[in-house]
């Protein structure tokens, strides 16, 4: 390893020869075709033991944030349950054997968050496989452009929600009663929750109740020491903006209105899902960790 998340460097200047060409893949999209390929810190990420022994579920872990979030965790030392599309399954099959590689156990369980029978099996399973659940990571999302609010269709309306909102509801009370003291449960929000577009409605809706019910329901688990948390990140290259996220002919100019003038990788969200796993964030509970690349946020 010549680079690692530590190496001190100007972050104005890391990944300046990133140049994201016009591109379009159908939903879900994969990692793999991503043109240039994401940074999901594969070679970077170097684990200190800061999740030694503990036990994760997380949404959408097979690329993106959600990806390099489960091969940060697992190089941190914690076993991991990933959930993906069926669809996914070559990025999925990339990340599992990444994390056996540093020596941790991993499950694939692939399915679809709208349906609420899978989000409760999906627990269970992972409660099973792992032996006990720590860590819940509701990372998937669903996002698409849309200009104009009268073609949005009601599936669109609904799909959203329910991959947004619903699942993070119906894993999360089903997680509930497995969790013990010490677990951290973190929820992916976005800038967009309090700076939302004007092609994006229905998606940063989701989004701004994601952060209000994270700070409900953080207030609610505290006495009982599980602490309820989210990251917000700003722009960052996955499969998600290549698929809808964004119009294909933006993508050249995407992140470059952000103060650090780039977009991020997800090799720079994963250091932020450890920390607020970990408890050296013992006292941090209801916030919302920006990742952003510096855009004000309230
Ligand atoms: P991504 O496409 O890599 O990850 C999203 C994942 O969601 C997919 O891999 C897929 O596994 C999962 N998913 C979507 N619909 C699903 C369904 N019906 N059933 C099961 N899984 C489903 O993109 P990403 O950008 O890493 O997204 C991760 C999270 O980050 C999302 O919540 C997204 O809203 C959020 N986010 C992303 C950005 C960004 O710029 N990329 C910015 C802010 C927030
Ligand atoms: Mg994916």
């Amino acid at each position: 390893m010549t680079r690692d998340q530590y190496t001190f460097t100007n972050p104005a200047e890391l990944y300046t020869d990133f140049a994201p060409k016009k591109q379009h893949q159908p939903e879900p999209g994969l990692d793999s075709e991503l043109q240039p390929q994401a940074d999901l810190g594969e070679k970077t990420y170097r684990g200190m033991g800061r999740l030694a022994g503990r036990k994760a579920l997380i949404t959408g872990a097979d690329s993106g944030i959600g990806a390099a979030t489960a091969i940060a965790f697992a190089r941190e030392g914690a076993d991991v349950a990933m959930s993906y599309l069926p669809e996914e399954r070559a990025d999925a099959e990339r990340i599992a054997q990444i994390i056996r590689e540093a020596g941790v156990k991993v499950l694939t369980l692939p399915g679809d968050l709208r349906d609420a029978a899978y989000c409760r099996d999906l627990v269970e399973k992972a409660v099973e496989g792992l032996g006990r659940l720590d860590i819940l990571v509701n990372n998937a999302g669903k996002q698409i452009y849309n200009e104009d609010l009268t073609t949005i269709d009601d599936e669109q309306f609904d799909d959203a929600f329910k991959t947004n909102v619903y699942a993070m509801f119906w894993i999360t009370k089903a997680a509930l009663p497995h969790l013990v003291p010490g677990s951290a449960i973190i929820n992916t929000t976005s800038v967009q929750a309090y700076k939302p577009s004007e092609i994006l409605v229905d998606y940063a809706s989701t989004k701004a109740t994601i952060n209000a019910f994270t700070k409900a329901l953080a207030q609610q688990l505290a006495p009982k020491g599980i602490r309820v948390n989210a990251v917000a990140p700003g722009p960052i290259w996955t499969p998600l903006q290549v698929t809808d996220g964004q119009p294909p002919e933006k993508l050249a100019e995407f992140g470059a209105q952000t103060p650090i003038g780039r977009a991020g990788q997800p090799a720079e969200l994963a250091p932020a899902f450890v920390f607020l796993a970990s408890a050296e964030s013992s006292y941090v509970i209801g916030e919302t960790l920006n990742v952003n690349g510096g855009t004000p946020t309230p």
